[in-house]
C-alpha cells in the first residue's frame, strides 16, 4: 500500500468497464449469423469458440464495432463524474488502459468524448496494449486495475501488491474472487468509486 505522498496509479479499462461492446457486439452478431445472443450468453472470453465461429471472424466484428465506438453504448452515465472525482484527488493517477490497436486509437478518443471523458480531467494518458496474451496488461506498472479480463483477474494472485477490481461482467463469473486475496469484484462504478476513496 502506498502513502499519501505518492501517485496511485491506476488502469481504467474500456470495454466492459466503460463502454458496454458486449451489447454491440451481440446485436451485430446476431444481425450477421442470425442467431439470438444477448449479453448474459457470452460466458467465457473465447466465447466465439462456443458460438461456432473462427477467431478470425469473431475479431472482424469487434474492429468493426471499435471504428464506430461512438456507437457503443457507456456502461454508467455518472462514470464521468466518478473519474473526474478521482482524478481531481492528487493522489490518483488514472490512465485509460485498452487492448485495441492503433488504428482504433480515433475512434476511441472520439467516442470517450462524446461520453464526457476528457484527457486532462477524467485520466492522464491512453494506453493501447496487445490484446496477447491475455494478461498483458499487468506487466505495466499500475497499482489498480478496473478491468473484466478473467485472465487479469488469475495472473494477479503472483503480483501481492497490485489490486484488481474486477467488474462483474457474465464473462468473469467463474472467477472465484473471494479466494483471490487481491481481486475484488465491483458491481457499478458506484462500488469502483467508493473502493478507490477507501484506499487512501
Ligand atoms: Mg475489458
Amino acid at each position: 500500500m502506498k502513502t499519501n505522498s505518492h501517485e496511485v496509479a491506476l488502469a481504467v479499462d474500456v470495454d466492459g468497464v466503460l463502454l458496454d461492446l458486449m451489447i454491440s457486439y451481440c446485436e451485430l452478431f446476431n444481425e450477421r449469423y442470425d442467431t439470438n445472443y444477448t449479453k448474459n450468453d457470452v460466458i467465457s472470453w473465447e466465447f466465439f469458440l462456443d458460438w461456432n465461429i473462427s477467431e478470425e471472424k469473431a475479431f472482424q466484428i469487434f474492429y468493426e464495432l471499435y471504428e464506430n465506438s461512438k456507437d457503443i453504448p457507456v456502461i454508467d452515465k455518472a462514470v464521468k463524474v466518478y473519474l473526474e472525482d478521482i482524478y481531481k484527488n492528487k493522489i490518483f493517477k488514472p490512465d485509460i488502459v485498452s487492448a485495441r490497436k492503433n488504428e482504433y486509437k480515433k475512434p476511441l478518443v472520439d467516442a470517450l468524448k462524446l461520453n464526457g471523458i476528457i484527457q486532462g480531467i477524467h485520466y492522464e494518458k491512453l494506453i493501447l496494449v496487445d490484446n496477447k496474451p491475455y494478461n498483458k496488461k499487468i506487466n505495466f506498472s499500475y497499482d489498480i486495475y478496473i478491468d473484466d479480463n478473467p485472465y487479469l483477474a488469475l495472473s494477479i494472485k503472483d503480483y501481492p501488491e497490485k489490486v484488481l477490481l474486477l467488474y462483474n461482467q457474465p464473462w468473469n463469473r467463474s472467477i472465484e474472487d473471494s479466494a483471490i486475496k487481491n481481486v475484488i469484484r465491483v458491481y457499478s462504478w458506484k462500488d469502483v468509486y467508493h473502493y478507490i476513496l477507501n484506499f487512501i
